[in-house]
């Protein structure tokens, strides 16, 4: 469970995980990879899609 930004509401609204992360790789960034949902038990639209989590020291890096 968590608040993400959910592209068919545009809004953040609270999701859960469909699956444990997997790790992936995108433009040599490494990141960690998820199928999320916004359900519709929850009050949501039922819309699943696909989350990228990064480091942020990553992300600093640059
Ligand atoms: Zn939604």
């Amino acid at each position: 469970m968590g608040m993400k930004y959910c592209p068919q509401c545009r809004a953040v609204v609270l999701t859960k995980a469909l699956q444990n992360y997997s790790q992936v790789v995108i433009n040599g960034v490494p990141g960690k990879r998820r199928k999320i949902i916004h359900l519709e038990e929850d009050g949501g639209c039922g819309h699943s899609w696909y989350t990228v989590e990064l480091l942020e020291e990553v992300l600093d890096r640059n």
